[in-house]
């Protein structure tokens, strides 16, 4: 992947932010990760490593229940956004080579390109959460992610969150991602589903564009050492 074709793609979300074109965007927590967290992501005080995490609300959840967190995001106004919309002051900045770091009392959230985030911050979380992350981004740039995941964050437990549909009705993002997809790549230790549902009748946006089924699913997964 050239790095015109990585920066093409940084564009693309910071521009997303910047137009508030941020569909992606929760206003509630995750119904799924609400029933699973506390059995799936280890014990409370335990930190959960948030990639591409946005203004996720999920974050705030996780640090309701006493865990700690650690997210990425290209972008500084998603970040920022975060700690303003839920009346969470921001008590440093930090400035990195490669981005800025906030911290929060439990929370330290970096504005840069996950590719960029030094694999020993990774390292140090306890488990991960991934919604909207890993089916955020297209198939080559997929595989370069699964790939620094198992440098870094193998055989920790994670909570994986993907939808998968017809991919030729809609391009992504999101990007259809199947089972069988994630079956095959070496870099995916353990895969079980914990929830799965067809979500479509909920989602008015995905019908327009065409889609007849949307399949949501919740899967346990660990990264290979
Ligand atoms: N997980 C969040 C956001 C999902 S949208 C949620 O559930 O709401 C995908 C996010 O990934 C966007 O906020 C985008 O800015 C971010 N992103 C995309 N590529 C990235 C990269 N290479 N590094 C860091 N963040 C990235």
């Amino acid at each position: 992947m050239t790095d015109q074709v990585m920066q093409e793609e940084l564009n693309f979300w910071l521009q997303r932010w910047e137009n508030h074109e941020i569909g992606f965007h929760q206003n509630a927590f995750n119904p799924w990760l609400v029933k699973h967290a506390n059995q799936e992501l280890g014990v409370q005080g335990n930190n959960v490593f948030v990639p591409l995490c946005g203004k996720s609300l999920d974050m705030l959840f996780l640090l309701h229940q006493g865990y700690s967190i650690i997210g990425v995001d290209i972008s500084r106004r998603a970040i920022e956004a975060f700690f303003e919309e839920n009346n969470l002051s921001i008590e440093t900045v930090i400035e990195h080579h490669f981005g800025r770091e906030y911290r929060c009392e439990s929370i330290r959230l970096f504005a840069a390109d996950i590719f960029d985030l030094p694999e020993e911050i990774v390292a140090s979380a306890d488990s991960f959460y991934d919604r909207a992350a890993l089916i955020a981004l297209p198939e080559v740039t997929r595989i370069s992610y699964i790939n620094y995941f198992k440098r870094c964050l193998h055989n920790k437990p994670g909570l994986l969150l993907t939808l998968a549909y017809e991919q030729e009705v809609m391009p992504g993002p999101p990007f259809s991602v199947t089972k069988e997809w994630l079956q095959k790549q070496e870099a995916i230790d353990e895969l079980h589903i914990i929830e799965q549902k067809n979500i479509i009748d909920d989602e008015p946006r995905f019908q327009q564009k065409g889609l007849s089924e949307l399949y949501a699913t919740l899967y346990r997964m660990t990264y290979c050492l």
